[in-house]
């Protein structure tokens, strides 16, 4: 997909791309005042700061010579027509919704660039084989209905099901639509079709792994995949005083045990991340020895299958401390969501969009869900990360580099440039790709 430029209109000169990273950054400090908790940034679905993000967005877009609208799942759009009205579309974008109290730039960071982006086109009079389409999805952080990726999954028709999941004052998806006065009748109206080239969502990284490599932009391979279990220990609670140390069957201390094996067995095993998030013990006395302990196990891993064979180790593992401390254990998955790779042929067209830059990206899995994932269930889908100081996100420390975003301003112009339209893209929008693909989500994945 990615090979000579075919460009229809030559863009000659090249953009200030200092000048252009200085409007950007100045954009997302001012777009970030549109906030439902004053002095902190928090956007949540549907609510009246989403609309006041959506007019900000539109107002921005109309002054740099696009056509801006508002789809029936509160997705914004934006585009820069193509050279033929039936071009096929590429789409830039991420989400416009936040965590409470979060940072400025987990989401609106990619959806301000692509705009930034498509205005510059715009402005240099570029005339592009594609359509070039900047998305803002509604929702991906599942903070008001506790699903995640709501936006994205309308734009791929997939989100009828959550449309009756009810928020905390018990207003369902479909009202809460209607009371921000979207036609929720014609929510399949915001389902993405006609030819895709693909989907690239440029994002921080949200982690450290850029930062201790001193790059300022990754490429990333695969959206991890997790399993998520519940486990219980059994033993038997007795005194703290007068029970010697070699008559004990303590859980706690079985769980324990573990626990350190757990971490041991992910720390010697490249990629694998092992978290227990949750721990509890019964009956919970300081001085009772305890008799049951539960906790989770977040296990992620890139590599399905090397994850399910780690996991069977740690069940082993499980078994032989429980035997040798006297206690029953049991192990039981909740969730499995399969890991998802992104389009090769999308990372290597942004690799060498990078390489006449000088710079060489790493390449990276991302450890976090993001809308990438769900695009891509119907189209080449790739992801760009940007470098986040000290790995903080989801907190109102976030930040990012001017010259890291002015790296990624450049990388991705380059590479919209060498963009290439074949004579059949052969990369329609595939709703019912998704029943094939094995991939799900649910209340579990977490962005
Ligand atoms: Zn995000």
């Amino acid at each position: 997909m990615t090979a000579d430029p075919v460009i229809v209109s030559p863009v000659s000169a090249t953009p200030d791309f200092a000048a252009l990273t200085a409007d950007l950054m100045n954009r997302i400090d001012s777009l970030c005042l549109l906030t439902e908790v004053p002095g902190t940034i928090q956007r949540t679905f549907l609510s009246r700061t989403a609309a006041e993000m959506h007019a900000a967005l539109s107002a921005w877009a109309t002054g740099l010579g696009l056509d801006a609208w508002v789809d029936p799942a509160g997705n914004w759009h934006a585009v820069l027509p193509g050279s033929a009205p039936d071009a096929p579309t590429f789409i830039i974008g991420s989400h416009l919704d936040t965590v409470p109290d979060g940072g400025k730039y987990d989401g609106l960071l990619g959806v301000a660039l692509g705009l930034t982006l498509a205005g510059q086109l715009n402005r240099s009079s570029a005339v592009l084989p594609y359509r070039l389409e900047v998305l803002g999805f509604s929702e991906e952080e599942g903070v008001r209905f506790g699903v995640p990726f709501i936006g994205s999954l309308s734009a791929l028709g997939q989100a009828g099901p959550l449309l009756n999941v009810q928020d905390s004052q018990g207003r369902s998806v479909r009202q809460a639509m209607r009371d921000f006065g979207l036609d929720d009748a014609h929510i399949e109206d915001a389902t993405l079709s006609g030819p895709h080239l693909g989907f690239l969502e440029v994002h921080i990284e949200q982690g450290p792994v850029l930062e201790a490599a001193g790059q300022p932009l990754g490429l990333v391979s695969a959206l991890v995949g997790h399993h998520r279990l519940k486990l219980s220990f059994t033993g038997r609670a007795n005194h703290a005083g007068t029970t010697p140390m070699t008559l004990r069957q303590d859980a706690l201390m079985a769980a324990a045990e573990w626990m350190l094996e757990a971490e041991r067995l992910a720390r010697d095993t490249p990629g694998l991340v092992a978290t227990v998030g949750q721990i509890q013990a019964f009956p919970g006395a300081s001085n009772v020895i305890p008799g049951r302990a539960e906790l989770t196990l977040d296990l992620r891993h890139a590599d399905d299958t090397l994850r399910a064979a780690k996991l069977a180790e740690l069940e082993a593992l499980l078994q032989q401390v429980s035997a040798r401390r006297g206690v029953q254990a049991q192990a039981e998955v909740l969730t499995v969501i399969p890991a998802v790779p992104l389009d090769a042929g999308l990372q290597s067209g942004l690799q060498r969009a990078a390489g006449q830059l000088g710079l060489a990206p790493p390449t990276l899995v991302s450890g976090a869900g993001h809308d990438a994932m769900i695009l891509a269930r119907v189209m080449p889908a790739a992801m760009l990360f940007v470098r986040t100081p000290g790995g903080l996100s989801h907190h109102p420390d976030e930040a990012v580099a001017g010259e890291d975003v002015q790296a990624a301003l450049e990388v991705v112009w380059k590479f919209l440039l060498g963009l290439e339209v074949r004579a059949d893209p052969g990369a329609q929008v595939h709703p019912e790709a998704h029943a094939d693909s094995g991939t799900q989500v649910d209340s579990g994945t977490q962005p």
